[in-house]
């Protein structure tokens, strides 16, 4: 196969990500399926992906020097894992096609950057204020309300680095508990449900997107996707206006998961970004057409998109900490399909695996 302007990479090539978990273990087993060979960066030995990946850089995602010699070994540069050093994100980006671009990733390595970003294309997000010090929050939170939700400016991660500001709270020790760093204070939005569309967008500007799918979390952790999620057409057709709308200002390249809470009244309100796989899409790998990780591969490698048709309705469950004991139960199930990610240690709270349970396809 050939490239055409340099933008295309055929199967054959190396892609390269950067980040070792389970997003990059099952980027590259459908990256394999399509004739590709990965190259996984990551600072961990015997990382999830690098299992499954044909090669691994072992090296810290400062360090200069290991970044220079993966990108010579590899055709494009991509990312399971946003939270890259800027500067390592541009140098990258200057050896090596980069998708997405990590100007992307910039901006959505920082809570403050991202709710400015789309509050400045006019996308809905709950009310928010920045919070730059201890002695700004009692004003802060008097201006928004109780409740209203602190969270740390730079750690947008599965709920970490957040507290909740209930009437009764104490401020007091609030600042600690968030992390102590530059934060976003934003009203406490009482969701009806927490939904997520998931885009891909190649370089010729086409765009894919899944059905909205249903989240429900435990502990501020993703516990269960439900596809498709249970909104009228209205929300779905405005949520997916919203999704498409973002990875055109931005200009994505890739995949992008937005994540999205739905109001008792039917307003969308667009809570976070991730410019990669998310773990709300593994239901893709069973039940569409084309897997999340699939479409992300023809995202970066310059491919045509694949088609996100689903075939069956799904329920998602992440197993984790000692959720994984129950393997053997879910293998004995008829319309359960187990994914581990190889992980040789269980710790509480450490995402294992996940099962999809596969039902009829609804309208
Ligand atoms: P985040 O780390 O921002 O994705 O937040 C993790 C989870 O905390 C979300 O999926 C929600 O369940 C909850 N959450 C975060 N922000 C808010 C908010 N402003 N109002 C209500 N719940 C929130």
């Amino acid at each position: 196969m050939t490239a055409d302007n340099g933008q295309s990479i055929a199967p054959g090539g190396t892609i390269g990500i950067l980040g070792g978990g389970q997003l990059g273990r099952m980027t590259a087993m459908a990256a394999a399926r399509l004739g590709y060979r990965c190259h996984i960066y990551c600072p961990d030995e015997d990382a999830p992906a690098s299992d499954v990946a044909a090669a691994t850089t072992v090296a810290a995602y400062d360090d200069l020097a290991a970044l220079q010699a993966f990108a010579q070994v590899v055709d494009v540069v991509t990312f399971e894992f946003e939270n890259v050093p800027a500067a390592a994100g541009e140098k990258l980006a200057a050896w090596r096609p980069t998708r997405p671009d990590p100007r992307v990733l910039h901006l959505t390595q920082q809570r403050l950057r991202e709710k400015n970003l789309l509050s400045s294309i006019n996308v809905p997000v709950a009310r928010y204020l920045e919070v730059a010090h201890k002695e700004a929050l009692p004003q802060a939170v008097q201006a928004l309300g109780r409740p209203c939700v602190l969270k740390s400016a730079s750690f947008g991660y599965d709920g970490k680095g957040q507290v909740r500001i209930d009437p009764e709270t104490d401020l007091g020790p609030v600042w600690q508990q968030m992390g102590g760093d530059l934060a976003i204070l934003e009203s406490f939005v009482d969701f009806q449900r927490e939904i997520s569309v998931l885009i891909a967008r190649g370089h010729d500007g086409a765009m894919e997107m899944y059905v909205a799918v249903e989240n429900q979390h435990r502990n501020h952790v993703l516990d269960t996707t439900i596809a498709p999620a249970r909104i009228t057409p209205e929300v779905a057709v405005k949520a997916e206006a919203i999704a498409r709308h973002i990875a055109q200002e931005i200009k994505l390249v890739g995949l992008l998961a937005v994540e999205m809470f739905v109001t008792r009244d039917g307003d969308v309100l667009v809570n976070e970004l991730a410019p990669r796989p998310h773990n709300s899409g593994h239901w893709t790998i069973d039940a569409c057409n084309t897997s999340q990780f699939e479409q992300f591969v023809r995202a970066v490698c310059g491919l045509p998109l694949g088609s996100p048709e689903r075939h069956s309705d799904a329920v998602m469950k992440n197993l984790i900490g000692d959720d994984v004991r129950d393997w053997r139960a879910i293998l004995a199930e008829p319309n359960a399909k187990l994914h581990l990610y190889g992980k040789t240690e269980i710790r509480p709270g450490r995402k294992m695996g996940h099962v999809t349970r596969l039902a009829t396809k609804s309208s």
